[in-house]
Order: structure tokens, then sequence, then C-alpha cells
């Protein structure tokens, strides 16, 4: 070290000082994972699993990748029997819009094998098919069927759609746009007559049903008096919040 530092005195005014110990070699990589300690990262949770504002999500180039969870969701619509689905095409929008594994909710079969068509057939993700499928055969087809009357059609309005919130510009992006909602009117009964899920005047027993089941089944529960943007229809959806919260929004008078 001596007759180094002698060397670079004597050298001064040189840029380069040729007694310096040659400085170690550089890792070929030196990314990110090479400064990080080495601590566990923990599972995510359903509670991280909140979008961004619309601004935030970089446009989407390609089809997103099915996942391990969305075989299991569309293989658990299948098996349990209550709908009558189609598989669709991948489908990819702009600003983190998309549907890994789509499918076409064509009907919902009920407990007698009866089936009942859902119009127009709606496009979202196997998870929230299954969903939807369990509340109409068990809940709401039930519950407003009589002797005399029965449910010829489901009326939805709208299901993927790549959107921001209530459709205001520049909101986050709606969980329509990602195929996990959807929006009823209501149903349609043959033989003529229909019963609109927002009608304030509605049997309060039936409605009361309608709404604890849905609020049972899904995350999200929005109708007349929530927000002012579903005073016609009930919008339901499944977005994992964090802790667990659920939101139940449904004035029923
Ligand atoms: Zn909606």
């Amino acid at each position: 070290m001596r007759r180094g530092l002698l060397l670079c005195l004597w050298l001064v005014s040189a840029t380069v000082c040729s007694a310096a110990p040659a400085p170690p070699p550089r890792p070929r990589e030196f990314g990110p994972q090479s400064l990080l300690p080495d601590i566990p990262i923990p599972p995510e949770r359903p509670g991280d699993l909140g979008r961004a504002p619309d601004s935030a999500i970089a446009p989407a180039a390609t089809p997103p990748a099915a996942t391990a969870a969305d075989g299991a969701a569309c293989a658990a619509l299948t098996a349990k029997g209550q709908a009558v689905a189609e598989k669709a095409a991948p489908v990819v929008g702009e600003r983190g819009c998309g549907i890994a594994a789509p499918v076409l909710l064509r009907a919902v079969v009920l407990a007698d094998g009866r089936k009942i068509a859902l119009a127009p057939a709606p496009l979202m993700r196997c998870e929230l098919a299954t969903s939807v499928a369990s509340w109409l055969a068990e809940d709401v087809v039930p519950v407003l069927e009589t002797e005399h009357r029965r449910v010829a059609r489901i009326d939805d309005l709208d299901a993927y759609d790549c959107r921001g919130r209530n459709k205001q510009p520049g909101a986050k992006l709606s969980e329509h746009g990602v195929g996990d909602a959807i929006d009823f009117a209501g149903v349609s009964f043959a033989g003529g007559g229909v019963l609109r899920f927002a009608d304030k005047g509605n049997d309060i027993n039936v409605a009361t049903l309608l709404r604890t089941s849905a609020c049972v089944r899904f995350t999200t529960v929005l109708g007349p008096g929530s927000d002012g943007f579903h005073e016609s229809h009930v919008h339901l959806d499944l977005e994992a919040r964090r802790h667990g919260g659920r939101i139940c929004q449904w004035s029923l008078r």
C-alpha cells in the first residue's frame, strides 16, 4: 500500500494512478435482485388486487394469459351444472381491459333441469359466471316463480365493457372492464309481464330476498339509492378488496 501511495503522489498530475489496486470485477448481471436483501416475499393478498386509475394503466398489447385460477374457475362452472356457457376467445382491450378465459353465459339450469336464457348472453370471467348462475338458479328464479308464473328469460344489460366506473371519463377502471361485473334489469315471465329488480313497487319480501341473496354472493351490489348511477338496474361484481370489504347498497323503498 505504501509503495502504491508513493507512486500515486509521484504521478499526482497524471489522470490515472497505475499503482492503485485494480477494482474487483463487476458482476455480469447487476439487476435489482442483487440489491435486495434476502427477505421472503409474502403471498399476494386479495386486498392487494385493486386496480390503478385509468391513467396509470399501460395499454395491453397481447391477450392476458389464463392462469391456473382461471382454469379452476372454468372447471368449477362446468362441474356445478347450473350454466349453459360457451367458451369464448380471450379478450384484450386498452388500459388493462380484457378477460383471459371468458365465457358467454347463455342460460342457467334449474334444479329440475329447465333452462332459462339470459338475453343478451353476457361475456364474463368463469368465476363470475358461476356466481351469477347460482344466484339466478337458486335464489332469483325460485323466489319469483309461482305455480302459475314461470320465468321465461333473464334480462341483463351489460357485462364485459372496457370503460371507467359509471361510464365517467377518467374514472378508475370498472370491474366491467375485466369481465368481473354484470348489470341486471330483471326478468320476463312466460305469457307476458316483467319484474324489474330496481322497481320500488315490488313485493317487499321478494325484494328483500333478492337483495339479501345478492349481497351474500357478490362483493359489490349497487342498486337504487346507492350513488345515482344505478336507479334503473342492479350492478353485481366480485371485486376483491382489502380485508374482505363488501358493498351492499340497494334501497328497496
Ligand atoms: Zn355495472
